[in-house]
């Protein structure tokens, strides 16, 4: 896997990695994964298609490899047992469990193992939480992305179009994403974080073009 040029972004809840990953894939002509998408759409189906599955020890337990076909292609379009769901994967309802279901062993392992095929012959961008850390660790370039939480609530919020100056609405999503983040970094497996030789980007005060053109700088080098 080493000749390959993989380049890494992990980070909290709406901390620019799919915009970043966008423009620097773009720029440098290498596809990105997001391996949100591949949590989001595990879930989806489990809500969907598996009775009890709020049920720890039911998803512990799930034959995701005899259950489960996943097709993720080079438009981040995914796709299981030949269904596309890329319509259903930021409902509030997928957004609300997925990190308990992201925190789950047999979920990890499954997914984990299926993102070192898709890295295994190509260069790549991949994004997620522990990529850097756990499914690329070999990678020649890791990035991770923070910013302050009040910003990423507005970033969120202007992703999905909502009035910034809604005081609920700031309130539901400051939420959800600091409930995100407790359990994605305070699960046992595999837990967010950058890894040790991650060059870390505090992206509060710099917008999306500087954030690439500091990667490309790098990378380009
Ligand atoms: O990136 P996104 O917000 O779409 O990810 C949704 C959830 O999927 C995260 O909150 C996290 O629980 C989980 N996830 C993960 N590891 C990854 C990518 C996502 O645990 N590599």
């Amino acid at each position: 896997m080493n000749d390959k040029l993989h380049i890494t972004i992990d980070g909290p809840a709406a901390s620019g990695k799919s915009a970043t990953a966008k423009k620097l894939s773009q720029d440098i002509s290498i596809p990105y994964i997001d391996t949100g998408i591949m949590y989001r759409g595990l879930t989806y189906f489990m809500i969907r298609y598996v009775e009890n599955f709020e049920n720890r020890d039911v998803i512990e337990n799930f034959d995701f490899a005899s259950n489960i076909r996943m097709d993720l292609d080079d438009s981040n379009i995914l796709y299981i047992n030949d269904e596309n769901i890329s319509g259903n994967l930021y409902s509030k309802e997928v957004t609300d469990i997925v990190s308990f279901f992201s925190s789950i062993n047999s979920v990890r392992k499954y997914l984990v193992n299926e993102q070192k095929n898709i890295a295994f012959d190509k260069d790549l961008i991949m994004i997620g939480r522990d990529i850097g850390t756990v499914v690329l660790p070999k990678a020649k370039y890791k990035f991770f992305l923070d910013s302050n939480i009040e910003t990423r609530t507005k970033r969120r919020m202007d992703q999905k179009k909502i009035n910034i100056n809604d005081q609920d609405e700031i309130d539901k999503n400051f939420d959800s994403i600091k409930n995100r983040d407790l359990i994605d970094k305070s699960r046992d497996l595999s837990p967010l974080k950058p890894a040790q030789d991650a060059i870390i980007i505090y992206n509060d005060h710099i917008d999306l073009n500087a954030t690439v053109d500091l990667m490309k700088n790098i990378i380009l080098d």
